[in-house]
């Protein structure tokens, strides 16, 4: 997965305490987007889901994953959001794509 940064401890992404993980890569170039250093594909770094999980459960908290748009590498988020289902986690996640597109 391409990474641009892991903020552990928030309060502004959901409820309570979180980890917030940003994906790198947005094709949406929505307007007044407040991100838009987060839009290259290849911008941030590789992390493997191991790795992700790992730095997750050591932070103990629940997650968020936001970016950019964590949906274009959904290859790569499925198997982290089944994990950290089955640990208990609680996962929000912010898209640009309609509920339509998704389910699609
Ligand atoms: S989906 Fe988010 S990151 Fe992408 S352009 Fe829209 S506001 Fe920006």
């Amino acid at each position: 997965m391409r990474i641009l940064d892991i903020i552990e401890g928030t309060s502004v992404d959901g409820p309570g305490l979180r980890t917030a993980i940003y994906f790198a890569g947005c094709l949406h170039k929505c307007p007044g987007c407040h991100n838009p250093q987060s839009w290259p594909m290849d911008a941030g770094k590789e992390i493997s889901t191991e790795c992700l999980i790992n730095m997750i459960e050591d932070a103990g908290a629940d997650v968020t994953l936001t970016g950019g748009d964590p949906v274009y590498q959904a290859a790569e988020i499925m198997p982290l959001c089944r994990e950290l289902k089955r640990k208990g986690r609680n996962i929000w996640l912010y898209t640009g794509f309609r509920y339509e597109e998704l389910m699609a």
